[in-house]
């Protein structure tokens, strides 16, 4: 039962990575949090769509955190590679090592370290609006001083902030499934196609993600699958242990990420501040940037710094989306395969400035 008159720094709807990782960067601030999720966690975690590939960044920072995550549930990678018409590229790190993180576990060290920090979660609890002071739900109000939308793609807070430009014009949809199987490379493959992409990402010691991003409409696993003959062939038997979940459009824009109902001020953090693509695997590692930056200026006194803080975060990244998705749609993705085939120097340098890394 929510107490009328306790009033916390931040209210945070969404428990997801990023709604965590910004309560946790804000519980080692000193300040009061309360976590809003939806769902309710089975065994300790909760699952979404997503290729789990987490950049040296995002391995960095949630080890600056305190997080850890268990060894089961991940692998780590020391690169990427790209192929397509059988030519083969591979990018190496040149700092720190990525690592493929299941979701249900990345979930459940988030939501301990939260825990022991004196984060208030409180799962199976939708906010279904806003409100002058708080976030509205079935519970009665929730009392904040900054109300965070951190509820993911299709974000209700942005919407609700009057935040939310709508969808955008590169349709794109994401889609996932497991299979049981030891992994067999230290690298994240990503298979090109006509319009499509396949993420092989090692996801523990004997699971491995199966992702798909595409443009168009909505597909199913199988027939995604058929379009990558050699994927097909190489998880032939293995079997499948999570269920498909899907995901998209992904491109969603805001009008700002920083709002107010009345007085009181809205932030957005994540997917839910406006989202691009997910063809780099940087989606976590920003997010996790925006929460540690919207942290900082909030206790700092300059929420107003915030737009201009996230904008930071994002623009190197966003370019670099932007750039391949414009080589794929153009055809000169094909000419940028084979460059960095050519000089695997200058992948893993794309790599790392991809990653907030510039050598
Ligand atoms: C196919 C695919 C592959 C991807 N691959 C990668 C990758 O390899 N690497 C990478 O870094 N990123 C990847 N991403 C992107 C990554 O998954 C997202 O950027 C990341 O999940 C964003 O986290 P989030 O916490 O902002 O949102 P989410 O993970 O969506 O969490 C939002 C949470 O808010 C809760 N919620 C929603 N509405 C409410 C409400 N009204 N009240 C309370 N709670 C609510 C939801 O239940 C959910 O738990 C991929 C995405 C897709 C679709």
């Amino acid at each position: 039962m929510t107490d009328p008159t306790s009033i916390a720094d931040l209210v945070i709807v969404g428990g997801g990575p990023v709604g965590l990782v910004t309560a946790i960067h804000a519980a080692l601030a000193g300040l009061q949090v309360t976590v809003l999720e939806a769902r309710t966690p089975k065994q300790g975690s909760l699952d979404k769509a997503c290729g789990e590939g987490l950049m040296p960044a995002g391995v960095a920072h949630l080890r600056a955190l305190g997080v850890e995550i268990d060894a089961v549930g991940s692998h780590p990678f020391g690169g990427i590679v790209w192929e397509e018409d059988g030519v083969r590229a591979s990018g190496r790190f040149p700092h720190g090592q990525g690592l493929g993180v299941r979701r249900l576990s990345l979930s459940r060290a988030l939501r301990s370290r939260a825990q022991e920090l004196g984060v208030v979660l409180r799962d199976g609890l939708r906010a279904t609006g806003l409100a002058a002071g708080g976030v509205v739900t079935s519970d009665g109000l929730v009392r904040g001083r900054l109300l965070v939308g951190a509820d993911g793609l299709h974000s209700r807070v942005r919407k609700w902030a009057g935040l939310s430009a709508g969808v955008g014009p590169i349709e794109r949809f994401g889609l996932r499934r497991h299979v049981r199987m030891t992994p067999w490379s230290d690298q994240v493959e990503v298979y090109l196609g006509d319009g499509v992409e396949c993420y092989l990402t090692p996801a523990g010691v004997d699971q491995v993600g199966v992702a798909f991003l595409w443009s168009g409409s909505k597909e199913r696993f199988e027939s995604l699958l058929a379009r990558f003959p050699q994927v097909a062939q190489r998880i032939e038997g293995a079997p499948q242990c999570s269920p498909d979940r899907g995901s998209g459009p992904l491109h969603q824009k805001t009008l700002s990420v920083l709002g107010a109902v009345e007085d009181t001020p809205v932030a957005l953090v994540g997917d839910a501040a406006g989202y691009l693509d997910a063809c780099t695997g940087e989606g976590l590692s920003l997010g996790f940037k925006q929460g540690q930056a919207l942290v900082r200026v909030f206790q700092a006194g300059q929420l107003a710094d915030y737009p201009r803080a996230h904008a930071r975060v994002v623009r190197l990244p966003y370019t670099m989306m932007k750039g391949l998705l414009w080589a794929s749609r153009v055809g000169l993705r094909k000419w940028l395969v084979r460059l960095m085939r050519a000089m695997p120097w200058l992948f893993g340098r794309v790599l790392a400035a991809n990653d907030g890394k510039l050598l």
